[in-house]
């Protein structure tokens, strides 16, 4: 029999890759900081085992953070635009494994095949942007109020960042912040999602190769697996800041033990997303945003839209739209590109889905499309779901809560003012967005008393988000910012310097000291 594995080429993948022995548990190869036990990693699209993997004792961790403290004396003293350079050719490296690191993300995670090259397009653009940056890690000049002084601000690494990485990103999310850190003259160690370690090897593999190549020590790249070390990160003083990516639940746990050692933390946690269409908007646009941000990944971004916000006057002629289109949606292997939707992660994710539906039937949900698992030939894995659409309202506790999986809830509304206070109606605050052709409309939900999320959006979905701009929410979604912009920062300290160059040392404040 032919297997996904087989029609779509995962093992000469995996070879490519550098990720040969998977029966024998791979470990990281020569960096060697992976002796513990063994996890296995199981494709969501078929089921089948792709491959096993030695994950980090506590040993093989302290070893790991040896060698980044060791490998951050060396990479700090590099000039910042040589450490671009370096990235620079980890992009370039990153282009030539475009194809197979794409297509084991798709495998291993189970988004569409255009979504697992996508990724790794973020990642080369990442390296792009990081180039640019490391030219351009400026502090300001201040006057200073004392007479023949100078003051200014400077950035300087801040040592070793902890990343540790959720399973529906399994590479560029790293890559947001590896790339950054490392033009910043900082080192990264790594923790992927145990459900996904594979991409976390295959990336670890491809960086390894340039940094060799460049005489630049290994530790500059740690990679540590298994869910053990996520708690010795959180723990580990040497560890400056901890850029975490996953749950509200384990957001809060690290955030409070990296705050109780005084360790900086960028958080990126859970999102509940919602589009308001307006009487304005252009409903074949409302159309492809929603749909793509409803199912799209299965539902399983931090950025997917649960909550669709209708205004009265166009609430049936949307829900007879959307309805529609879900009836043509085809699930199934996200490596066949004729699928819009693919599997979820794992089964724990489908009981939580199914136990969302009938959470939101029991609060006086009306279902609108039915959900439910896929059976029969093709989804053997047992992890595939129908999107579904719930008629709901804000207030109930499960349209509350983040649910990992295609299920969009929607609601009418009357005015503006009220569908806003709708949309930030939840604990989380991470993506929103308008559909609306009316200028006050647009300007109201960009302004202050709009939408209180991190990202807002007009005419655009509220999913996927470009590396330029910084990327991460409010409230319950922790706050941090990635990426673009000028999140750089806070993988840096900053160090305000004054010089005096003159012969008398009065004190600020015209403060009087004499002796
Ligand atoms: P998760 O919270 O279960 O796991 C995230 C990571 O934390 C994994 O690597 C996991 O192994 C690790 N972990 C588990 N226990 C830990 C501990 N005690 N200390 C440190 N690390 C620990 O999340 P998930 O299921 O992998 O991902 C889905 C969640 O991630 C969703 O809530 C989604 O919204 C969120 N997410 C947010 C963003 C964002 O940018 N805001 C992006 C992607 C995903």
């Amino acid at each position: 029999m032919i297997t996904i594995a087989d029609q779509f080429g995962i093992k000469e993948a995996l070879k490519q890759l550098g990720i040969e022995a998977i029966n024998e548990g791979t470990s990281t190869g020569e960096s060697n900081f992976a002796n513990g036990k063994i996890i296995e990693s199981y494709s969501p699209a078929d089921g089948a085992l792709i491959g096993k993997v030695k994950t980090s004792s506590k040993e093989d961790y302290e070893k790991a953070m040896e060698k980044a403290s060791e490998a951050f004396h060396e990479w700090r003293m590099i000039p910042a635009p040589k450490r671009g350079d370096i990235v620079r050719q980890m992009g370039d490296e990153l282009r030539k494994f475009k194809e197979p690191l794409g297509k084991l993300v798709s495998y291993e995670m189970g988004k569409s095949l255009q979504e697992g090259y996508g990724e790794v397009q973020e990642m080369i653009d990442i390296c792009d942007f990081a180039v640019g940056l490391s030219r351009q890690l400026y502090g300001l000049t201040m006057h200073s109020e004392r007479p023949l002084h100078r003051m200014y601000e400077q950035y300087h690494p801040i040592g070793t960042v902890g990343i540790i990485s959720a399973f529906n990103f399994p590479v560029a999310v790293w890559s947001w912040n590896a790339m950054i850190a490392w033009v910043c003259g900082d080192v990264a160690i790594w923790k992927p999602s145990s459900k996904v370690p594979l991409c976390g090897i295959a990336c670890q593999n491809i960086i390894k190769t340039v940094l060799k190549r460049n005489n630049v020590p290994e530790g500059v790249s740690c990679l540590v697996t298994g869910n053990e070390s996520g708690d010795l990160i959180n723990n580990d003083k040497r560890i400056s800041l901890v850029s975490f990516t996953g749950s509200t639940r384990i957001g809060r746990h690290v955030s409070k033990t990296v705050a109780e050692r005084f360790g900086n933390t960028i958080l990126e946690l859970g999102g509940n997303n919602a589009i308001i269409v307006s009487e304005h908007a252009d409903i074949s646009m409302v159309l492809v945003g929603a749909v793509f941000g409803a199912v799209g990944t299965a539902g399983q971004r931090c950025t997917s839209t649960r909550r669709l916000i209708i205004h009265e006057s166009v609430y049936d002629k949307t829900i007879s739209v959307l309805k529609n289109a879900y009836s043509q949606l085809q699930i199934g292997n996200p490596l066949d590109e004729n699928n819009h939707v693919g599997p979820l992660i794992d089964k724990g994710a489908v009981k939580d889905y199914l136990e969302a539906i009938e959470a939101a039937k029991k609060e006086g949900g009306k279902i609108i499309v039915e959900g439910g698992l896929v059976e029969g030939e093709g989804y053997e894995s047992g992890c595939y779901v129908r999107p579904c659409i719930i008629e709901a309202a804000n207030h109930f506790d499960i349209v509350q809560t983040e649910t990992f999986a295609p299920i969009l809830y929607v609601m009418k509304y009357s005015t503006i003012e009220e569908a806003i206070a709708m949309q930030n109606g939840v604990p989380q605050g991470l993506s929103s967005s308008i559909f609306t052709n009316s200028m006050r409309e647009m300007e109201l939900f960009l302004s202050q008393s709009g939408s209180d999320c991190g990202i807002a959006n007009v005419n655009i979905g509220t999913s996927g988000a470009e590396i330029g701009g910084a990327f991460g929410g409010e409230k319950e979604t922790g706050g941090g910012r990635e990426s673009g912009s000028d999140a750089w920062k806070a993988y840096m300290r900053r160090q305000t310097n004054t010089i005096n160059y003159g012969t008398q040392l009065p004190l600020a404040q015209g403060i009087k000291f004499d002796l």
